[in-house]
C-alpha cells in the first residue's frame, strides 16, 4: 500500500518507524496507509493541520480501528517536529516542537538492540554438574542434598518455592509430595530423605544448598531459579505424546528420522513400517578432543584433558581413542617432569612440542636435575599391558641419540583412565636397544627399495 506514496514519503516513514520496536511496525504502517488513503494524498510534506483534524475525526468515528488515531498522531508529530510539513501553520498551537524532538530522541535511544541469547547454564556447565551429581555419594549427606535439589529442579517440574515449602516428612516410597503434586524420587536419595525425616529440620534449604553447589562447580551466582530456567531451555516436547523431556540423547529416539520420546518409540517399534534408530552420539562434536590440540599449550593441563576423556565414550573410534589417550599420557608425563624439576631452572625448559611431529622419534625433551637432556618417548595405555609397540623411527632415533651419548627413555604410562589418578603408574625404560627386561620382536616389515635410505624419517617400517 505504501508503494503508491512518493519515494521521499516512503523514506520518511522508514525513518519514523526506527523509533519503534519492530513488533509494532505493522500497526504503524497500517495506520499511516489508511491516513494517506483517507486523505487521498501521497506526499507527507503536503499534509497540513486540516488533514490532521480530518484523520483524527475519521478514526475516532470508526471504533474498529483501535489505536490508529494515536499512531497517526505520532506520525503527524514526527513530520511536524522534523520540519517535513511545508505548511506547519496551526500545529504550533497544539504542540511544542522542541518537546516533540526530545520525545523522539528518547524513543530512539530506548529501542533496545537485539539481545544476544545466552543460556542460563551452558551445556558444559550442565554436563559438569550432572557428572558430579551422578557419582556415588552414599555417605556424603551434603553432596546428596545438592544432587537431590539439582534433580528436583532440573529433572522434574517441581518449582523453586514448591520445593522450599515441602519437606522430607512428605516423602514415602520414592514419592515426594508437595502442595502442587507428587514427584518420583530415585532410590539413591532414599537414605538422605529418610535421614532428614527423622531430623529436627526436615525441610530443604534450597538456596543454601544450591549456593554450595555453585561454589563446588565454580559457577558464580548459581541460584535455584537459574537451574529452573535452564530446565526450561533444555526441555523438548515429544510431538507424539506431548510430554516434556530434557534434551539428553537417552530420552529420545529417531523414528523414520523424526525425533520422538523413548516411550513412544518403544510403542512404535511394533509397527514394522517404522524404522526406529537410536540417536547416535558420535556425530556430536565437543565430547572428544580435537586433533589439533596443541598439547604444549598450558590451556590443556593433564587434569583438564583427563576430565574430557572417559572410557564410557565407547563410540570414539578406536584409533582416535588411542590417539587421544596418547595425548593424555604425554600431558601426564609433561606434568610429571615439571614436578620432578620443581625448584630448578630446568622446570620451565621441559618441552613437549616434539610430540606434535612424529618424525622427531620422541615426545618430550626433559632434563635430569643436573641439566642432562632426556629424550622421552611416551607410551600410553588404558590398561596394564606387558608388551608395547615401537616404530622404526623411534628405534632409529634411540640408536642415534645413544650413539651420541644422550639418554633416550621410554616412559610407559599405565592405567591412564583410572578413576583414581593415583592408580596411574609410569615405568621408565632406559636403553631400549639393549635391555634385560625387554627384547625387540619383529612385528611388521616393509620391503623397501634398495636405493632408499635405511633410516628415513617418518617411516613406520618396523614395529616391535
Ligand atoms: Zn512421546
Amino acid at each position: 500500500m505504501l508503494e503508491v506514496l512518493t519515494p521521499q514519503t516512503q523514506k520518511i516513514i522508514d525513518d519514523f518507524l526506527k523509533h519503534y520496536k519492530p513488533i509494532s511496525h505493522r500497526a504503524y504502517i497500517s495506520a499511516i496507509s489508511n491516513l494517506f488513503y483517507v486523505l487521498g494524498k501521497d506526499d507527507a510534506s503536503k499534509l497540513d493541520i486540516e488533514d490532521f483534524k480530518k484523520v483524527q475525526e475519521y478514526f475516532r468515528n470508526k471504533e474498529r480501528y483501535g489505536s490508529q488515531d494515536k499512531y497517526c498522531e505520532s506520525f503527524f508529530k514526527y513530520i511536524y517536529a522534523y520540519n517535513i510539513i511545508k505548511n506547519p501553520k496551526g500545529f504550533e498551537k497544539i504542540w511544542i516542537k522542541s518537546n516533540l524532538i526530545n520525545h523522539f530522541e528518547r524513543l530512539l535511544n530506548s529501542v533496545p538492540e537485539k539481545v544476544e541469547y545466552k543460556p542460563s547454564l551452558t551445556i558444559e556447565q550442565i554436563y559438569e554438574i550432572e557428572e558430579l551429581m551422578n557419582l556415588e555419594h552414599e555417605d556424603n549427606l551434603e553432596m546428596l542434598k545438592m544432587a537431590f535439589c539439582w534433580y528436583m529442579l532440573f529433572h522434574t517440574d517441581c518449582g523453586v518455592n514448591e520445593l522450599k515449602s515441602t519437606d522430607a516428612t512428605k516423602y514415602n516410597n520414592n514419592i515426594l509430595k508437595t502442595n502442587n503434586g507428587e514427584y518420583y524420587v530415585p532410590e539413591k536419595f532414599a537414605p538422605l530423605l529418610n535421614h532428614l525425616k527423622e531430623s529436627k529440620y526436615p525441610g530443604f534449604n534450597v538456596n543454601g544448598i544450591i549456593t554450595k553447589l555453585g561454589k563446588l562447580v565454580e559457577i558464580e551466582g548459581l541460584i535455584p531459579q537459574i537451574i529452573k530456567n535452564s530446565r526450561n531451555e533444555n526441555i523438548l516436547k515429544c510431538s507424539q505424546c506431548g510430554n516434556m523431556y530434557t534434551n539428553t540423547i537417552d530420552n529420545w529416539q529417531a523414528v523414520n528420522k523424526r525425533i520422538i520420546c523413548i516411550n513412544c518409540a518403544d510403542k512404535l517399534k511394533k509397527n514394522s513400517n517404522l524404522k526406529v534408530e537410536p540417536i547416535i552420539s558420535q556425530n556430536i562434536e565437543g565430547m572428544s578432543i580435537k586433533d589439533d590440540i596443541n598439547i604444549s599449550s598450558i590451556i590443556y593441563t593433564f587434569d583438564e584433558l583427563r576430565k574430557k576423556l572417559s572410557p564410557e565414550f565407547d563410540y570414539l573410534k578406536l584409533h582416535k581413542f588411542q590417539m587421544e589417550i596418547g595425548k593424555l599420557g604425554e600431558a601426564y608425563v609433561y606434568d610429571l617432569e615439571r614436578k620432578n624439576l620443581a625448584g630448578t631452572k630446568y622446570q620451565d625448559m621441559v618441552d613437549n612440542t616434539p610430540a606434535k611431529n612424529p618424525s622427531n622419534g620422541y615426545d618430550i625433551l626433559s632434563y635430569d636435575r643436573n641439566g642432562n637432556e632426556l629424550y622421552i618417548e611416551v607410551k600410553t595405555e588404558a590398561s596394564n599391558e606387558n608388551d608395547f609397540y615401537i616404530t622404526a623411527n623411534e628405534l632409529c632415533t634411540a640408536r642415534q641419540l645413544q650413539s651420541e651419548g644422550k639418554k633416550y627413555l621410554i616412559y610407559r604410562v599405565h592405567n591412564i583412565l583410572a578413576k583414581d589418578k593415583n592408580d596411574i603408574t609410569v615405568d621408565v625404560i632406559d636403553n631400549i636397544i639393549n635391555n634385560k627386561e625387554y627384547k625387540l620382536m619383529p612385528h611388521i616389515y616393509l620391503l623397501q627399495n634398495r636405493n632408499g635410505q635405511s633410516c628415513k624419517k617418518n617411516s613406520p617400517v618396523l614395529q616391535l
